[in-house]
């Protein structure tokens, strides 16, 4: 890489935001200078990245002019990105979403680096890319593989998502309510992030209920992954919120074509070839993934691979990703990095 780039971080200081800094850190980004950015009750404070300070400011409208901001990364959530990523796109930045604001626009790239790379290029439509749902991310990064081996026909999965899913005040929440627990006064625990107490519990709801019966948060799943793999292959996703601070696990069976004998080295082969995913499958040994393997990493980890006991076309496993990295923060460095190479390449 021949030059730096003027990086804008627009919810900064966030779950997804404070993750951002620590991964263009790890990668060495080519950073010129960092425009951090959040509401005006986190103005004045102060980030650093790759040993220098940066004072956060007010997102206004006005706040990318004159500012050459080249990447401008959304995590503010979707109203704001709606309302302001527009103004970053007229200064001349590139816009790398996390939000679902844009996800399923026609004219706007919704990208996984390792699953469809080349749809950075239609970023010049409007001047966003989308980054797609966390659960979205970590899933398809194991779906792809195993369509290219053998076709998928059906994926049903069930995930286990850790409250930092909800950014800070769901992180919050959770321990709030261990603290409350262990003085005796659990029953007097606020319960705001989430629909019920979370702490020693498990709901099975995650974003608003929508009239199929479903919530917004299984509907990203199916539609997002249609979009990035392009197929029409059928998926139903059941989300589930954990008392689990960070890493979210996913319970996938995978239905292939009518004809395919699944063989589970073959499918354990290709998903240990693919690009930042991590086999971890030995049960003679305690060995699968769990959130605390996954957590901090930027791997996707896959394990508890085995066939179906009642159809030769059916696998089951278990993936694990940490989701404020590999499903937000890392996926959107990366999408940075690749677009990067297209610009130096134009
Ligand atoms: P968070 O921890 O609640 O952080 C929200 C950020 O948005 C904070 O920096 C906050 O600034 C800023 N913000 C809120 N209102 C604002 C306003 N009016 N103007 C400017 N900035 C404002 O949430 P998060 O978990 O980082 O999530 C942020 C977005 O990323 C959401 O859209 C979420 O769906 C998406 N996402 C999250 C994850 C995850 O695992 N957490 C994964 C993928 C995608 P203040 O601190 O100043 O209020």
């Amino acid at each position: 890489m021949s030059r730096t780039y003027n990086i804008a971080v627009v919810g900064a200081s966030g779950a997804v935001g404070e993750e951002l800094f620590r991964v263009l850190e790890d990668v060495a980004f080519p950073i010129e200078t960092i425009l951090p950015l959040a509401s005006a009750k986190s103005a004045g404070d102060a980030i650093e990245c790759q040993g220098k300070t940066y004072i956060i400011k007010e997102l206004t409208e006005d706040v990318f002019e004159g500012q050459n901001i080249d990447i401008a990364f959304f995590s503010a959530g979707g109203s704001i990105s709606a309302k302001f990523a527009q103004y970053a796109v007229e200064s001349g930045a590139v816009v790398i979403d996390n939000t679902s604001h844009f996800r399923m626009d026609e004219k706007v790239p919704l990208v996984v680096p390792e699953v469809n790379p080349e749809d950075i290029e239609l970023w010049e439509d409007t001047g966003i890319i989308a980054n797609p749902n966390c659960s979205t991310i970590q899933m398809v990064q194991l779906l792809k593989p195993l369509h290219d081996l053998y076709g998928i026909k059906r994926v049903d999965v069930s995930t286990y998502q850790a409250v930092s899913g909800a950014g800070k005040q769901g992180m919050e929440e959770l321990v709030l309510q261990m603290q409350s627990f262990f003085e005796f006064k659990l029953d007097q625990a606020k319960v705001e992030a989430f629909a019920h107490q979370i702490a020693l519990n498990v709901i099975p709801h995650i974003d608003v209920p929508l009239e199929n019966g479903y919530t917004k948060e299984e509907m990203k799943m199916v539609n997002e992954t249609a979009k990035i793999m392009g197929t029409d292959f059928a998926l139903s996703a059941t989300c589930v919120r954990v008392p689990v601070l960070r890493s979210h696990s996913e319970s996938i069976t995978i239905t292939f074509e009518e004809g395919v004998d699944v063989n589970v080295d073959k499918a354990r082969e290709v998903l240990g070839d693919f690009e930042n995913v991590t086999v971890v499958d030995d049960m003679s040994k305690n060995e699968y993934p769990m959130p605390i393997t996954a957590t901090d990493t930027d791997e996707t980890y896959v394990g508890r691979i085995r066939k179906d006991l009642f159809a030769n076309n059916i696998i089951h496993l278990w993936g694990v990703a940490d989701q404020v990295r590999v499903g937000a923060a890392t996926n959107a460095v990366r999408i940075a990095q690749k677009w990067i190479k297209l610009e130096e390449n134009a």
